[in-house]
């Protein structure tokens, strides 16, 4: 085989692969553990009280699989595009130091928490737009883990499109990028869950003031609009797009959760 087929080959697959392993690994042991394992001990700590169908998990996971040819896709244009030396990727963190590293991992979490909230609320913003490119992943009006990458492949290329930007504007190491994969995935699941599993007086303090919560998400998905943003609550308490009930409604869930355990706990106990 032609040495430069045989190479690009190799890319694809190592590509695909980390995708899919990705994407089923953590949506997996997530779906495993709040639908099959812990599915009736852990109901109660279901936000909303009944589960998708059958159907609705196979489209979910269809979707994901063709999102995933598109990250793939993305991937290897940016893999061409560093071998060609346009990208601003690099390998030895000595060129920028540790302060930078930290820095730029923090910095790319913003950056693409302000590109989704952004691009998300474009895809709200008019009935063509949204039914074009974000009807698909509101399908999901209960999201489960395997929502996480449910989108039209329209949705899937901006989402993606985030990537091949950031690559050619800020000099990122290639370690951060590889946790910056591992983050966005584990949140983004973690969103999806359709479990409240944070403590209850959390978002009275500083960092759950600003970081989002499982109940926050599947308000999106279970009222259609409003709390756009993915990992933290910056943008939509600066927009003033968070709904207004929204801390009550975590809260309650949190506490019904809390209440319910303690229940668990005595059953055992007696
Ligand atoms: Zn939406
Ligand atoms: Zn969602």
């Amino acid at each position: 085989m032609n040495p430069v087929i045989e190479n690009e080959t190799l890319r694809l697959i190592v590509v695909l692969l980390a995708n899919l392993v990705r994407y089923f690994l953590f949506a997996g042991i997530a779906y495993l553990l709040f639908y099959v394992w812990k599915r009736k001990a852990w109901f109660y700590m279901k936000i909303q009280q009944k589960f998708p169908t059958h159907r609705d998990l196979l489209r979910e996971i269809g979707y994901s699989l063709t999102t995933i040819l598109i990250f793939a896709a993305i991937a290897m244009i940016i893999w061409y595009a560093r071998s060609e030396g346009f990208t601003r990727i690099y390998t030895n963190v000595d060129q920028f130091g540790w302060v930078y590293w930290v820095f730029s991992l923090g910095l790319l979490i913003f950056i693409h928490d302000t590109w989704f909230y952004w691009t998300h609320r474009w895809m709200h913003s008019s009935p063509r737009i949204f039914s074009l490119f974000h009807r698909v992943h509101h399908l999901s009006h209960n999201p489960t883990p395997w929502t996480a990458f449910a989108f039209h492949p329209a949705e899937a290329i901006v989402e993606a499109l985030f990537f091949p930007l950031v690559v050619l504007l800020l000099p990122l190491h290639i370690g951060v990028l590889a946790l910056f994969l591992l983050w966005m995935i584990v949140l983004n699941v973690i969103g999806h869950t359709g479990y409240e599993i944070i403590p209850v007086k959390y978002h009275r303090t500083w960092l759950g003031r600003i970081q989002n919560t499982p109940t926050h998400h599947n308000m999106h998905h279970h009222y259609g609009r409003g709390n756009y943003s993915l990992y933290f609550n910056f943008w939509d308490r600066w927009m003033g797009t968070n709904y207004p009930n929204y801390e009550e409604e975590y809260e309650k869930n949190a506490i019904k959760r809390k209440t319910e355990s303690v229940k668990v706990e005595i059953k055992r106990a007696a």
